[in-house]
């Protein structure tokens, strides 16, 4: 999905049951390499593509100057959490989470959280609803 290289039964199967997402065995690394050192949820991983696929230009865990954003599409200062990091949220978790949110607000981000259950089971709608608000702000940056 990434490189459009012919993938063999085993790495297609291998990539799929792991990730959702069909992707060769090198790309397959880079992503599990990520997901080792960001904790990335896979249902990042998966949205990240579902967007590509359709047409929209993510980044996957970006660097905002202070934490890691599972998704950002920066030109419209859109930024994308995946909802199961603070599942179980303890006191100091919930004191982060405002801190990032504040830092994100002053550089003029907006800040969706989309639960990761929605990406596994509403995936469509989700993409769907991701490029209707790309959609609108654009039209915010251009007025
Ligand atoms: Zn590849």
């Amino acid at each position: 999905m990434e490189c459009n290289k012919e993938l063999n039964y085993l790495d297609h199967r291998q990539s799929m049951e792991a990730l959702g997402v069909e992707l060769c065995a090198k790309h397959k690394k880079r992503i599990d390499r990520l997901i080792r050192t960001n904790k990335t949820p896979v249902a990042a991983v998966q949205l990240y593509y579902a967007l590509k696929v359709a047409g929209e230009s993510p980044m996957l865990e970006w660097w905002d100057g202070k934490k890691f954003v599972d998704l950002s599409f920066s030109r419209v200062k859109l930024n994308i959490e995946i909802d199961d990091k603070y599942e179980k949220l303890t006191h100091d978790n919930a004191v982060d989470y405002l801190q990032e949110s504040m830092h994100s607000f002053k550089n003029g981000f907006t800040t969706i959280k989309v639960p990761h259950t929605l990406v596994k089971h509403y995936l469509k709608e989700t993409v769907k609803n991701i490029i209707g608000i790309i959609g609108e702000l654009k039209a915010q940056v251009k007025i």
